[in-house]
């Protein structure tokens, strides 16, 4: 395998600018390639949480006592860093997240473009001031959190810290980063970069672990605000510990993300959206396709999908999922569905690339006539399969659709303007599109779902994300003696 980056062997908290070790125990981080031992992470304790805390709140104080403008300088440098790097980073993810290369440098473009708009930050944060009552006037001020903290998932282990990392940082806090222990490497090169970037020590400070540190994280007293990226089990759980605790929180969960397809559809471009949507990434996306609703006489437009689907080759344009367990689930779902009825158009069960046997890879697959209660069509597959679901009425459609949990992202498939409308008015999802597989919104509009795939009031990007990381100051000030006090004096 032609590598650009060494993993070390063991990767290391990273705590007060400084590469830490754990306190006990370390577990293996396979990379998905070819299930090889790529390197060992720490599995951090309390007490290097509370170093990593301890690191923080000293750093705090001078950190968040710098101007805006002052602390954005820092993502500047990083982001120059970014570009620079973006071959060994790309190498990174590739290695440990299984993706292709191509993939795994778009997610690092995309780290580049949420640094940008945390290099914006003072242009877009004008607090409010005004005159409310004759020479009194009332002023907001946004001021950072203080410690808080982000927990990240396997998927994007580049761009999911960097959803938050910026913003957060950028407006004045210090952070604690948990990455996922399944792809723990990015995140410590992300910090490296930082530190490079000029970025005090302790104002980053990286905790590798499992289940204990995040419970770990949401009650320790010193943490103020809590984000999560990672599966709707999980995030509920994080959720509840955190605000229990009386901390802030946005816990981002799974997704189930219909595709809606109507007969008048234009073929090719619905053909190739649906695909790349289930697919890239191999399915493993929160915004992924994975379950289409048919509606109509649609077969034309089938059959093209599946023409695409066979395009999409592992090893060559389709990577790895994560792990042994998890293309055994993926596989489990397709059985069970076929078992139950539903026709497999394409199978990528048993799939394998040749010198890399030890990989976990899952062939496109496309499932039809699945039903609206199986399991496939209502739980979160993860992987690179598109369950099709046959209706005759774009209400039915669209009740399949608001019955999920889930409500991350749904597109409709249409020439039709008002039916995209009537369709996006109706589903019930955070981010919807017309003709587009993975209706993403790009910066400065803000990433977040709604039901079970995010608890929490807030997006975790964008602008909505501002609101997260600060609290509102209100200053009023009256300044002349001889205005009048008989209001509010
Ligand atoms: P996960 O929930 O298993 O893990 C996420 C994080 O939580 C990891 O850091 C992990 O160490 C930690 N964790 C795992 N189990 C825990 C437990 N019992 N208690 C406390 N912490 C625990 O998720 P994953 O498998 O790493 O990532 C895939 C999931 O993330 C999918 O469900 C995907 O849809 C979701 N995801 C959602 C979004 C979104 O924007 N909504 C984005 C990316 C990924």
């Amino acid at each position: 395998m032609s590598t650009i980056f060494e993993a070390p062997a063991i990767t290391k908290n990273f705590i007060n600018g400084e590469l830490a070790n754990g306190q006990t125990d370390t577990i293996d981080v396979l990379s998905p390639l070819d299930g090889h031992v790529l390197s060992k992470v720490v599995i951090s304790t309390k007490v290097d949480l509370d170093e990593a805390v301890k690191a923080a709140k000293a750093a705090f104080p001078a950190w968040s006592g710098l101007t805006l403008k002052e602390r954005v300088q820092v993502f500047f440098r990083f982001r120059t860093l970014l570009e620079k790097n973006i071959e060994t980073i790309t190498d990174i993810v590739h290695q440990e997240n299984g993706k292709i290369k191509s993939e795994a440098r778009a997610e690092v473009l995309k780290g580049i473009e949420l640094t940008e708009f945390a290099c914006s930050l003072p242009q877009m944060i004008n607090d409010e001031i005004q005159e409310v009552s004759k020479g009194v006037e009332c002023r907001t001020t946004h001021v950072p959190v203080g410690i808080v903290a982000s927990i990240t998932p396997f998927n994007f282990p580049a761009m999911v810290p960097l959803w938050t990392i910026p913003n957060a940082v950028a407006l004045g806090n210090c952070m604690i980063l948990k990455p996922s222990e399944q792809t723990p490497i990015s995140a410590i090169k992300i910090a490296e970069l930082l530190k490079e970037a000029g970025l005090p020590d302790g104002v980053l400070n990286v905790v590798h672990g499992n289940k204990q540190i995040v419970e770990d994280i949401c009650d320790h007293p010193d943490i103020e605000a809590v984000s999560f990226v990672g599966s709707t089990k999980v995030a509920k759980l994080i959720y509840q510990r955190a605000t229990f605790n009386l901390k802030r929180c946005v816990a981002l969960g799974g997704a189930k993300n219909h595709l809606i397809v109507l007969p008048d559809a234009h073929v090719d471009m619905t053909a190739t959206n649906v695909a790349a949507s289930m697919s890239g990434c191999a399915g493993q996306r929160c915004m992924a396709a994975s379950a289409m609703v048919a509606v109509g006489k649609v077969d034309h437009i089938i059959q093209r999908i599946c023409e695409e689907a066979q395009k999409i080759k592992v090893g060559d344009n389709l990577g790895s999922v994560i792990s042994g367990e998890a293309k055994e689930r993926i596989e489990n779902y397709i059985t069970e569905a076929e078992n139950q009825g539903a026709k497999v158009l394409v199978d990528g069960r048993n799939a394998t690339v040749a010198g890399k046997e030890g990989g976990f890879y899952v062939g496109t697959t496309v499932i039809d006539y699945v039903k609206p209660g199986m399991k496939i069509a209502t739980e979160e597959v993860f992987g690179p399969v598109l369950s099709i679901m046959r209706t005759e009425d774009i209400d039915e459609a669209i009740r399949i659709e608001n019955n999920s949990n889930y409500g991350n992202a749904s597109s409709v498939f249409t020439q039709n303007g008002s039916l995209a409308n009537y369709v996006m008015d109706r589903v019930s999802a955070g981010m919807v599109g017309v003709n587009i597989g993975v209706p993403v919104p790009r910066e400065p509009f803000s990433f977040g779902g709604w039901n079970e795939s995010r608890f929490g009031v807030n997006d975790i990007t964008g602008k909505s994300s501002i609101h997260f990381w600060t609290k509102l100051k209100k200053r009023t000030t009256k300044w002349n003696p001889e205005a009048r006090t008989n209001w509010m004096s």
